[in-house]
């Protein structure tokens, strides 16, 4: 056997149902071999009922951490050691990180796109309107008001959901948040600094799907940010771009959890190029 050859990878990975459409096995693993990195990054279909199995397996294995998505963040909790601040508040997990013989729990859904946003803009101080109250909603809101957000308005269908994220801002940070159920078509308010589509609105296969939203309100002055990866120009953010808006795309907020989860798992501080051009390839649409 030759020198300074090691043929067992570190092992990390992802749980989730769907999986297929999911990027993120792409990046990584080119992130792995750019930095040398002698690691796997697993995508793997994960029924619910099989969770607890999945999560036995990679403990067996010798997993180093592992991604879990919909439908898994709020499901995997039980079986983790402890959690990271952001992660109990937003009550949901999507990275897992061993430490020795622990398993933490984090959640970089908000984390990377808050990363993403001071590219462009501090939201310290700005008054931001989020469509959406699930998952992804949830954990930017908490991010942009731990980050010092003066007011945020949670925009949705489902009122309770909404009412809850809402609550959860206001107990546990200093910004004040406000809930308008969407109904019709919602009107952004003219003070607003950045405007989050942060709803499954627009996400393969319903690439021609829209957001219920006075679009001639947006100005030139607004952020406008959307969560949609793939494709990464949808009809909110070409219609920003239309309007002079500065935008975010959803690979921005991609490429910082992986490149976060990386630092986890790795303690390596991977190059945002490798990622970005790693999806442009495979996505074949930025
Ligand atoms: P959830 O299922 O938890 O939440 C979906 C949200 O979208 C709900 O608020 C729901 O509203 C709303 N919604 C769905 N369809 C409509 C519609 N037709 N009109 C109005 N509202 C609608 O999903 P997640 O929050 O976990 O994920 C949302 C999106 O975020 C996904 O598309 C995912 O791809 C993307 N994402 C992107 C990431 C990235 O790194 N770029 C990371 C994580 C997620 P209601 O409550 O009323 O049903």
């Amino acid at each position: 056997m030759q020198d300074n050859i090691d043929f067992l990878p570190f092992i990390t990975g992802s749980f989730a149902k769907p999986a297929s459409e999911n990027p993120t096995v792409m990046m990584i693993e080119a992130a792995y071999r750019y930095h040398n990195i002698n690691a796997r990054y697993l995508n793997c279909e994960v029924e619910p009922k099989y969770l607890a199995d999945a999560i036995k397996g990679a403990k067996a294995m010798g997993w180093i951490g592992f991604n879990c998505s919909i439908p898994h963040k709020i499901a995997v909790v039980p079986y983790l050691d402890e959690l990271g601040d952001s992660a109990r508040l937003i009550g949901a997990v999507n990275t897992v990180v061993r430490r020795g013989d622990l398993w933490i729990g984090e959640n970089t859904d908000g984390k990377g796109f808050l990363k993403a946003l001071e590219m462009v803009e501090d939201p310290k101080g700005k008054h931001i309107t989020i469509f959406g109250a699930g998952g992804a909603a949830r954990a930017i809101a908490v991010e942009l008001a731990l980050a010092g957000a003066h007011t945020i308005i949670i925009v949705n269908r489902d009122k309770y959901k909404g009412n809850e994220l809402v609550d959860l801002i206001n107990s546990n940070t200093k910004t004040k948040a406000l809930f308008n159920c969407w109904e019709g078509k919602y009107k952004v308010e003219l003070s607003t600094n950045i405007v989050i589509n942060a709803t499954s609105i627009g996400l393969f296969p319903n690439v021609d799907q829209k957001l219920n939203v006075e679009f001639d309100l947006l100005r030139k002055e607004m952020i406008i940010a959307d969560v949609i990866p793939n494709p990464p120009n949808t009809h909110f953010i070409t219609t920003a771009l239309e309007k002079g808006c500065r935008v975010l795309n959803g690979i921005s907020m991609l490429v910082n959890q992986g490149i976060i989860a990386v630092k986890y798992w790795m303690d390596v501080d991977v190059e945002p190029f490798i990622m970005h051009s790693e999806l442009a390839k495979v996505l074949k649409t930025y």
